[in-house]
């Protein structure tokens, strides 16, 4: 694991020249340190804290109304991101460990944050002034590589007071982690009706020589082994590794602005074909936001999370095992249809052989991927093999799911 060695050898670089507020410890051993990092002092009046235990999360939906991201049909990136920001705090509002904190609704800007923002204008200029000068001369001295890599489209100057804000804010308040929620968009896409060529999830992580590096890397490899269990990488070429560093996100704490663990989920395209009518795209980020969830849930690791995680994933297949239907051969953009093809993903069983995860995604609709997969499921169980999911193959499916522990 060579980037704990070189984390550890940057934490040292960084406490020497910019020790002032920096939670070192965050780089080191996550879950422990973060739950010493909470106090009981909060100056916004946002939640009352009355355990240690207490987890605060801040959510990110990217973009807002005036700078909407991209843009397909008219599905709007700062919208979808909205839509996965309310299912993701449903999940941790009914979750008491977790204290949640979001940026924005579909009222705009969270109060908190536009007040701390007026308020606090210079000091927020200062503060990241000051930080992109003490990184400038630490890659003078040679002690900081600034690499070429990757692109990021610009934000405005308005946008980038704000992102900043939102870091200092976070330093201040005793936030545990930042999710920043994002969909991807082919830069190349001529018009807002054509479909890119990219598609598949990635999530941004800091560069390795910031503070916040390897707690960050370590919350975003739980969320993505829980995110590539159904979804593929974005075949983006400086996406293709699935985590991908930045040194130059704001969100994910650029010239070391942030002491928290912050990442930024790019959860896939927006004109992927499960995002095109709203019964998919529901289903879909619903289900998103469920493995998001899940994966922050097993990050913390305070309790049996793994039983419990267990339980609320499977909650809906067995629903769906319930249902007294026959799923089909040529079914479209079909709810239950997602929700059988993320099941047999949950087994293993889909994509089916000699099919990848790209050619077979999680969309609803029953055609050829599908079949092929619960063709092979019969096989595997002795069923008849036609292809189609009654009650005969439901019993089976529900065997397979108690089996798979
Ligand atoms: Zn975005």
């Amino acid at each position: 694991m060579p980037y704990i060695i070189l984390g550890l050898i940057t934490v040292l670089t960084f406490s020497y020249f910019t020790s002032t507020d920096s939670k070192l410890n965050t780089n080191i051993l996550p879950a422990t340190t973060l739950e010493g990092t909470i106090s009981n002092s909060h100056t916004t009046g946002l939640a009352t804290e009355t355990e240690n235990e207490i987890i605060r999360i801040l959510l990110v939906p990217g973009h807002d109304k005036k700078s909407v991201g991209g843009q397909y049909l008219n599905l709007t990136e700062e919208k979808i991101n909205l839509t996965l920001s309310k299912e993701l705090m449903q999940l941790f509002k009914n979750d008491t460990e977790f204290d949640i904190v979001v940026t924005r609704d579909e009222n705009g800007y969270s109060d908190f944050l536009n007040t701390y923002i007026d308020d606090n204008k210079l000091s927020i200029e200062s503060f990241y002034k000051e930080k992109q000068e003490a990184i400038e001369q630490l890659v003078e001295r040679g002690l900081f590589e600034w690499p070429d890599g990757p692109h990021h489209a610009s934000a405005s100057s308005e946008m980038v007071l704000r992102l900043y804000g939102i870091n200092k804010w976070a330093n201040e308040n005793d936030v545990d982690i930042i999710l920043n929620l994002h969909f991807n968009d082919d830069p190349e896409r001529r018009s807002h009706h054509d479909r890119g060529k990219y598609e598949g999830f990635a999530i941004y992580v800091p560069n390795t020589q910031y503070d916040n590096s390897i707690a960050s890397k370590s919350l975003a490899n739980k969320i993505f082994e829980k995110l590539h269990t159904y979804y593929p990488i974005s075949n983006l070429p400086q996406e293709k590794s699935g985590i991908v560093e930045s040194h130059k996100l704001i969100a994910i704490g650029s010239y070391n602005t942030l002491n928290i663990p912050s990442v930024v989920i790019e959860y896939g395209y927006l004109y992927e074909p499960q995002f095109d009518n709203e019964i998919t795209r529901e289903a879909s980020i619903q289900h998103l936001a469920l493995q998001t969830y899940l994966g922050v849930h097993e990050f913390f690791e305070n309790y049996n999370v793994e039983s419990a995680n267990r339980q609320k994933e499977r909650k809906v297949f067995d629903e769906l095992l319930r249902e007294d239907n026959n799923l089909v051969y040529g079914l479209r953009t079909n709810k239950s249809v997602f929700t059988l093809q993320a099941l047999l993903a949950y087994l293993g069983q889909y994509p089916p052989q000699e099919y990848t995860k790209r050619q077979c995604v999680l969309d609803g609709d029953f055609g050829k991927c599908t079949e092929s997969a619960i063709k092979e499921f019969q096989k595997e169980y002795s069923l008849v093999i036609d292809g189609s999911v009654g009650s005969e193959t439901k019993v089976k499916l529900r065997e397979a799911l108690s089996e798979n522990n």
